[in-house]
C-alpha cells in the first residue's frame, strides 16, 4: 500500500493524510448519468474521517436502494414469467401426450 499523501481535505479543508474516494456501487441503466457519485469529474481527495462519511452517505443513498430495489422487483417479475412458461410448456406437452396417446388407443381399435 502506498504512503498516503498529506494535503488538504477536499471536504474538511483539514491538513491530513488524504484517500482518493471511488464509488463501488453498480448501476443498471441509465442511474449512472444521474448519480452523484458517479457523474463527478473528478473523485474527491478525503481525510480517513471524511472518506468514512462519504462511504456512508453513499450507502445509505435512497437513489441507489432504490435502483437495487428496481433490479429485485425485475428479476422477480422474470422469475414469475419464466415459471409460467415452464407450467404452460409441460401442459401443452401434457396435452400432446394425451392426444397420442389417443390416438393411439383409437387406432388399435
Ligand atoms: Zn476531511
Ligand atoms: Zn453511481
Amino acid at each position: 500500500m502506498n504512503q498516503p499523501v498529506e494535503a488538504h481535505c477536499d471536504h474538511c479543508k483539514q491538513k491530513r493524510p488524504l484517500f482518493l474516494f471511488t464509488p463501488d456501487h453498480g448501476h443498471l441503466g441509465a442511474d449512472m448519468f444521474t448519480c452523484r457519485w458517479c457523474t463527478r469529474d473528478k473523485q474527491p481527495l478525503l481525510c480517513v474521517r471524511c472518506w468514512g462519511t462519504e462511504k456512508q452517505l453513499e450507502e445509505n443513498d435512497p437513489a441507489i436502494n432504490q435502483g437495487a430495489e428496481t433490479m429485485q422487483q425485475i428479476c422477480d417479475t422474470n422469475a414469475r414469467i419464466d415459471a409460467r412458461r415452464a407450467a404452460r410448456a409441460a401442459a401443452d406437452r401434457a396435452a400432446c401426450e394425451a392426444i397420442a396417446a389417443a390416438e393411439q388407443a383409437g387406432g388399435a381399435q
